[in-house]
């Protein structure tokens, strides 16, 4: 005989199995409908910069309307729309944020290296290729088709599910999460899930963060033949880039779960990113991003500037890094510099509850872990990190970003977009 609590555990159960089995048919009914919006979201331009993403969003909340799903439109600059909407579960409880970008890098010189329209969305080998498509059109799709499934279900969870599709994000610029996180709190939530590429194989729980500075050198000049008269500007350019490389040689101090997550994920890295990529996530990097200097060969320069992109780790201040070049710059008095942009690295706990959501869900559907690793580049859910709400990325293989015939796997994607709507669907039921 089964008493009435013990019956109450088990429809509440095989009503939880039975609510998870319908949003994976839904999603195997929509997998057309989805692959569709893909290629289509990708059609839709949006470049940044410039960073116009008002037709792209138009096409989003066309969607939007046609589902009758809730969302309002805040754009502090009207060329950068985002699209914010929420709804709240049947019972009070915890609140999930799932934020994507529409924003993505531009395309160039008309698309020279791509064997396919950059802007075409077109679909070969099981891959939609497009400028966007990886980074992260794929990992937005996964958000607003979340908000979606989720939005049928909303008598059967707790809390409040919140879509943040932003604008700006490419350029780190103030527009998109940024302004949200600032100036509206009701987008911080209790955790956040991000679709940004990670690979299947990665669940991202911190970023590096990037410094970038520029270095100006200044000296009087001179005839080509006059060494004796003047110092070369951009032989001390080139002098102070060398020097700084010295950076890399900066420890991170870090905590020992931190610690071990780092190096347990050094070969997943490589594996997401390309060899040598576990090697450097711990290590601040230096890039010359530009250099620019002289005016003619028979000259000695005058004037000089490059670009510096440090990228800090985990566990490294963005004080000792300048401390450092401040030492450096001290042997070059001919020689300025200026900090450009700052995002200082973010992490949270490798093992917090969204990341074993996602990890729980990748095992079930693809029968692997997902190792906790952390990203090279930005993202935004850094912002969320920053104010300590677990957040947690997972999205698409990189292929092509950023350079030519960017893709997504059209299973991997589908992939995507189960992870997540069941990852959302267990941290508003659990
Ligand atoms: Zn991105």
């Amino acid at each position: 005989m089964i008493d009435s609590a013990e019956r109450t555990v088990r429809d509440g159960e095989s009503n939880v199995s039975t609510e998870r089995q319908q949003l994976l048919d839904w999603i195997e009914r929509d997998r057309d409908e989805l692959v569709r919006f893909l290629q289509d979201f990708v059609r839709h331009k949006s470049p940044n910069p410039p960073g116009d993403t008002r037709e792209v969003a138009t096409f989003i909340t066309k969607f939007l309307d046609k589902a009758g799903l809730p969302y309002r439109i805040i754009a502090p600059h009207h060329e950068m729309p985002n699209i914010v909407g929420a709804f709240d579960g049947a019972s009070p409880g915890r609140h999930l944020v799932l934020n994507g970008h529409i924003d993505v890098f531009p395309v160039a010189d008309d698309g020279a290296g791509w064997s396919k329209d950059p802007w075409g969305g077109e679909i070969a080998d099981g891959k939609v290729y497009g400028r966007g498509v990886a980074d992260m059109k794929a990992g937005t799709t996964a958000s607003i088709f979340t908000y979606l499934y989720l939005h049928r279900l909303k008598d059967k969870i707790k809390g409040k599910l919140t879509l943040t599709a932003v604008s700006d994000e490419e350029t780190f610029g103030p527009y998109g999460a940024r302004y949200l996180m600032e100036h509206h709190p009701e987008v911080h939530g209790d955790a956040l899930l991000n679709g940004e590429p990670s690979s299947p194989f990665s669940v991202r729980f911190g970023e590096k963060g990037p410094l970038w500075l520029e270095v100006t050198v200044n000296t009087p000049g001179a005839h080509g033949a006059y060494t004796h008269a003047s110092k070369s500007a951009t032989k001390t350019a080139m002098a102070i880039a060398v020097e700084l490389e010295k950076l890399v040689e900066i420890k991170p101090e870090l905590s020992d779960n931190v610690r071990t997550a780092i190096d347990a994920g050094r070969a997943t890295m490589d594996r997401a990113m390309g060899p040598g990529a576990g090697d450097i996530v711990d290590k601040v990097t230096l890039n010359i991003g530009t250099i620019k200097g002289g005016v003619k060969v028979n000259m000695v320069p005058s004037s000089a500037t490059f670009e510096p992109d440090i990228r800090l780790p985990l566990g490294v201040t963005r004080e000792r890094v300048l401390a450092e070049v401040e030492k450096i710059m001290k042997a070059f008095p001919e020689a300025t510099v200026k900090e450009t942009n700052c995002n200082l690295p973010s992490w949270v706990d490798p093992d917090c509850e969204i990341i074993r959501i996602v990890q729980k869900n990748v095992e079930a559907l693809r029968g692997f872990t997902p190792q906790p690793i952390v990203s090279l580049g930005g993202t935004d859910a850094r912002l969320w990190r920053y104010r300590n709400i677990q957040a947690c990325v997972y999205g698409p293989f990189p292929h092509g970003m950023g350079s030519f015939d960017e893709h997504v796997d059209i299973e991997d994607f589908l992939h995507i977009v189960r992870t997540h709507t069941l990852s959302a669907y267990d941290f508003l039921t659990a």
